[in-house]
């Protein structure tokens, strides 16, 4: 009976591990969440990460490599820029 009992309590272990809440990143240039299962993880060759929530924000951070902070949809657009205009 005690067998029995230390199998149940590693199944629930298990079940523990399975059921962990994968984690929810932020896309490195709009600044949108991104929900778990979805977006692109790109490696840069010196091993830092960034995330990104489409192929839209990848194509102007790595293609077009364009500055987050000059582009209104993103929300790292600078807000004293928009203030003076
Ligand atoms: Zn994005």
């Amino acid at each position: 009976m005690k067998q029995v009992g230390f199998i149940n309590l590693d199944l629930r272990i298990n079940a523990e591990k399975v059921n962990a809440m994968p984690k929810s990143h932020q896309c490195s240039f709009c600044g949108e969440t991104i929900p778990p299962g979805t977006g692109i993880m790109y490696v840069k060759i010196d091993g830092s990460t960034l995330w990104f929530c489409s192929s839209k924000c990848r194509k102007n951070a790595i293609e077009l490599k364009r500055d987050a902070r000059k582009l209104k949809w993103t929300k790292y657009y600078q807000k004293e820029e928009r203030a003076r205009i």
